[in-house]
């Protein structure tokens, strides 16, 4: 098993695409962001970001300055881009906001995690990607739903026509949260809040799952990893369970 892009997820056989999710393996970072940190929004050593950077993107054969990376702020912006927002790799992203889209080949859009949901959606139609970072903040002010109305309204992909692609993130058994989040989600998704020995757990994928279907993507093209990234500290970065720790990527590249 090759750990430093492991795993891949969807491959589309006919199509020029690639949907990648990096682990915490083959790069330069040392404790507590070892080894292969992708995001600037840690404490780690901007240097060794870049480093890493460009060494994950050599591996997945993917030019590093075609990459677009978000200054991600749990909010519910998303945004278009294209070729012009390429080649900042290495400086923090001007970018602020959590979830991307675009129809230009060559753009490689990626996002930075650590337990919270990544949401990929792909148009294999028109050729459209879009990628979301979906936390309990993200989940409340439906991020993923955003992106795929985005989607229709600009590109005018249609619902029935989109694959999506879901990371690694925490699992509501190992993702505890207080009455008062709980609260919050009670109304619209008390399918995902499950009450356990008086605690709360939440269901961040199931929520992201319904937002997707609700908005017309077909159940059966969500494909989803299975993989907790709490309970596998020695593949992902947990926030939940590390705190002070790194971020993985999860991207998509139309070439
Ligand atoms: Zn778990």
């Amino acid at each position: 098993m090759d750990y430093s892009h492991y795993p891949f997820y969807i491959s589309f056989d006919e199509v020029p695409v690639s949907i990648f999710c990096t682990t915490r393996h083959g790069g330069f970072s040392l404790w507590p962001f070892e080894t292969c940190n992708i995001s600037f929004n840690t404490q780690d050593r901007p240097e060794i970001i870049i480093e890493n950077r460009i060494i994950t993107a050599a591996r997945m054969k993917i030019p590093i300055e075609r990459f677009v990376f978000l200054n991600q702020v749990h909010g519910d912006s998303v945004h278009y881009v294209g070729a012009s927002d390429c080649g900042k790799a290495f400086q923090v992203p001007v970018l602020e906001g959590d979830a991307m889209f675009t129809d230009q080949m060559g753009v490689c859009l990626a996002i930075t995690l650590a337990d919270c949901v990544g949401v990929i959606i792909f148009d294999p139609e028109k050729y459209v990607s879009g990628i979301c970072h979906s936390g309990w903040k993200g989940c409340l002010m439906n991020i993923c739903g955003k992106l795929v109305d985005k989607m229709v309204e600009n590109c005018g992909c249609k619902p029935d026509n989109l694959i999506a692609c879901i990371s690694p993130s925490i699992c509501y058994r190992c993702y505890t949260v207080s009455a008062q989040l709980a609260e919050k989600f009670g109304d619209v998704y008390r399918d995902f809040v499950i009450e356990k020995n008086k605690s709360y757990h939440l269901d961040l994928k199931g929520i992201v799952v319904s937002q997707l279907t609700e908005k017309g993507i077909n159940r059966n093209r969500i494909f989803s990893s299975d993989m907790c990234t709490a309970e596998n500290t020695h593949i992902f970065y947990s926030h939940r369970v590390e705190k002070n720790t790194g971020r993985f990527m999860f991207g998509i590249y139309m070439q």
